[in-house]
């Protein structure tokens, strides 16, 4: 049982994209064309956003959006202790300082109190991350973000189609990043990511970040990067847009049935809210023996995964920085204890229970 079969998932659009591809391998248009055009449309109107701007992937996605918000060296930016390690690399890329608030759960949510404590006069911008899908209650955040004058640009990678109150994620803060790596809930077939904006001029910078600080050829107006989403790409995400409802709900199905099938075990099951659909990019659970449970499951042909293994701040990337002495407790427990089910729209409810069936047969 893999984490995710991405095979079956596209052999069901296998036709869909294969005339996709086909249609942009004739054009001969390979960059910054039609195909880029309709998709941005199709994806900023999914998430209730003005302006969706495709980039190279979801790290330059989370960078080029703090550089088009105007951050920039010594400035600071706040972000969770429990995330992708991509979610800090951005920060560090534009010259920003990561300063990290240690989070609640395994969904990566602030406390409110803790997060205002973190912001200091160089404070430019908070990062908060929908993990796993769950997304972030925004509100305390723009309003703290109000409050101090600071930007907020959020990280969507593993939240596509993720409501808030009702709204979908992308268009409630000034910016929002996303990736379509293969395996998030709207993929590619390579590496590809968007900014979602409704403010012209956030839009407007972003274009030229993404294309070597250029809007008029050969005119270079700020040093920028070349960061496109490839016409591709553009394509193939177009067709896979159209199922991605389909396959959110199917998600949400499997986290039901693990839910149910999984109660009552020593495992903390994912938190659900009222206020919130989260999009079901992982299905994480937490247990006090989580190696032994993950070699317990992987005897039973079951794969697991565990997202993540190392906390940012213990990264090689960080040493020698203040930022391997932060005082993480509950990030550095979750790397210890979360792990990742098998989560597929296509999972079928027979091997789900062979799943379930394998976690209930471990003894700690
Ligand atoms: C995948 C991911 C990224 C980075 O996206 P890439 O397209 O792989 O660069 C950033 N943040 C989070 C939370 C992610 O899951």
């Amino acid at each position: 049982m893999p984490l995710l079969d991405l095979g079956a998932l596209h052999a069901e659009l296998s036709p869909d994209l294969e005339d996709a591809a086909l249609r942009v391998v004739r054009s001969g248009r390979l960059l910054l064309g039609p195909e880029l055009a309709a998709f941005e449309e199709a994806w900023a109107t999914a998430v209730g956003a003005r302006f969706a701007v495709g980039v190279g992937n979801g790290l330059d996605a989370l960078s080029l959006g703090l550089r088009a918000l105007g951050i920039g060296p010594g400035d600071e930016v706040l972000v969770p202790g429990h995330t992708f390690v991509a979610t800090w690399l951005a920060v560090a890329h534009v010259g920003a300082v990561p300063v990290p608030v240690d989070v609640r759960s395994a969904r990566a949510d602030w406390d409110d109190v803790a997060l205002a404590a973190a912001v200091t006069p160089r404070t430019r911008a908070i990062l908060p991350v929908h993990l796993y899908g769950h997304p972030v209650d925004l509100d305390p955040v723009l309003r703290l973000a109000r409050d101090h004058d600071l930007a907020v640009l959020d990280d969507a990678a593993q939240a596509h189609g993720a409501r808030l109150r009702d709204r979908p994620v992308g268009g409630l803060t000034h910016a929002t990043a996303w990736s379509f790596y293969p395996g998030k809930n709207l993929g590619a077939l390579g590496d590809g990511g968007a900014v979602t904006t409704s403010d012209p001029e956030t839009a407007r910078r972003l274009r030229s970040l993404r294309n070597y600080g250029s809007t008029e050829k050969y005119r270079h107006d700020e040093v920028g990067w070349n960061s496109r989403l490839d016409e591709l790409q553009a394509a193939v995400l177009s067709v896979k847009l159209r199922r991605m409802e389909a396959h959110n709900a199917r998600r949400e199905a499997v986290a039901r049935r693990y839910d149910e099938g999984l109660a009552g075990l020593d495992l903390v099951l994912p938190e659900r809210v009222a206020w919130a659909t989260p999009a079901w990019h992982l299905y994480v659970v937490r247990s006090r023996h989580r190696d032994r449970l993950q070699e317990h499951l992987a005897a039973a042909g079951v794969e697991a995964g565990v997202h993540y293994p190392i906390p940012c701040h213990r990264q090689g990337a960080f040493a020698g920085t203040a930022l391997a002495e932060a005082h993480l407790p509950v990030s550095d427990a979750l790397a210890r204890e979360v792990l990742s089910l098998p989560m597929d729209p296509m999972l079928s409810p027979h091997d789900q229970d062979r799943v379930i069936d394998a976690v209930r047969s471990f003894r700690a």
